[in-house]
């Protein structure tokens, strides 16, 4: 099957190894073969024509930090859901992420192991959703508020039992570990600014997937906690909500690791209107709110490359399309083309998958967004579904 993508708009940012604003695109299900001057691509009788009209082409869109089985703030009962409900429940939530034009997730925990699952049915052609990458249970140290995601959780408090429970998570088919290096404001009474881990614990999550070839992502908001994850070696410290001076000077210029926003959580926190969010968790994000935008801002003027994170559940994610984007610009400030540098380009890099994503070029995958206007000008169009999906042979169409 071959696709001819006639007049696409280009960023040149996100492109490689063509000069024009305007390209016809030439694809097939798997990979893009041709970009050319407009009209001068020849389109023979078995080939769709798609007529883009000027809008923007963009490459598939990362989510570093997603959680497939949370539909719902309703914490209670994702508890107590049976592995087979979870698993629709992935499968539902990764096709809302590609139709909005997400193609790489990297799962950042899961009950039942159910993106292993979900990924092994992908890989079989059984499913079309984004390629996703699983850290299964989240390893977390016995502490206030762990009861709030129990069947999210990996208990384990010292370092035999770390490398237990890492190595027990590979054997399941996961890619990497999540470790709960500080507390989190949605864990009943857990203080997202102290620190809950050791560093000779998390060191030896590190040691254990780098066994694998793999790494460990750690859950830091305070600065503390950010500090003790790198010391420790992981390779991406997520949220950074209260990231100081000295942690980012440790980032900056540290090809092994990386700093992952997440701003849509940060403003769906703040929800009032949201039940679901406890008096508890919400005192938190108010009284953290000023810090936590200051200190994600200050570490995006310093130049760090910061990948793309949302944290969101399901039911958030189809409520606000464009959700981090616009919490980027609104939440963080961040310019309007760095925020879709940040959905693409530096989180493919991150992800390690730069090699075929992440940019448009001729022998790189064939994972595609058609976003209706100029997103690097007005990040608020993607408020708007994208018009089309292109994803492994697949259309969508919005
Ligand atoms: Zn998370």
């Amino acid at each position: 099957m071959m696709i001819l993508l006639k007049n696409c708009r280009l960023i040149p940012e996100l492109t490689e190894g063509y000069e024009g604003l305007v390209a016809d695109v030439l694809i097939d299900a798997k990979k893009i073969r041709q970009i050319a001057e407009p009209g001068t691509i020849e389109a023979e009788a078995d080939v769709q024509v798609i007529d883009i009209e000027g809008n923007t082409l963009l490459p598939g869109f990362f989510d570093l930090h997603a959680h497939l089985y949370l539909s719902s703030f309703d914490f209670q009962s994702l508890n107590e859901r049976s592995a087979a409900d979870t698993g629709f429940d992935v499968y539902g939530y990764a096709r809302d992420y590609l139709k909005a034009g997400y193609t790489t997730i990297r799962d950042c925990g899961c009950s039942h192991n159910a993106t292993v699952a979900l990924e092994r049915a992908r890989k079989k052609g059984i499913v079309n959703v984004p390629r996703v990458i699983s850290t299964g249970l989240i390893l977390t140290p016995t502490e206030n508020g762990n009861s709030t995601f129990k069947a999210l959780y990996k208990v384990v408090d010292t370092p035999e039992e770390v490398r237990k429970a890492a190595r027990e998570q590979f054997e399941l088919g996961n890619d990497a570990i999540k470790y709960m290096v500080t507390g989190a404001y949605f864990n009943e009474s857990g203080d997202p600014g102290a620190v809950i881990a050791m560093e000779d614990e998390v060191r030896e999550a590190v040691k254990v997937a780098a066994m694998k070839k793999s790494y460990v992502i750690a859950h830091t908001h305070s600065a503390e906690g950010i500090k003790l994850a790198i010391r420790a070696g992981v390779y991406t410290v997520e949220h950074c909500s209260f990231i100081d001076d000295e942690a980012i000077a440790m980032l900056k210029d540290n090809d092994n690791c990386f700093m992952v926003a997440t701003g849509a959580i940060g403003l769906d926190s703040l929800d009032e209107d949201n039940e679901l969010i406890s008096a508890d968790s919400l005192d938190k994000s108010k009284k953290y709110e000023a810090m936590e935008r200051q200190s994600v801002n200050k570490a995006y003027q310093a130049g760090l490359k910061i990948g793309f994170g949302s944290d969101i559940d399901w039911g958030a994610f189809v409520k606000h399309p464009g959700y981090e984007f616009i919490a980027r610009t609104e939440w963080y400030d961040f310019d309007y083309k760095d925020i879709l540098l940040q959905a693409t380009k530096y989180s493919a890099e991150i992800a390690k998958l730069d090699d075929q994503l992440g940019t448009i070029k001729e022998g790189k995958n064939a994972e595609l967004v058609v976003v209706e206007g100029n997103p690097d000008e007005d990040i608020y169009v993607m408020k708007k579904l994208p018009k089309y999906v292109f994803y492994n042979g697949e259309i969508i169409e919005n």
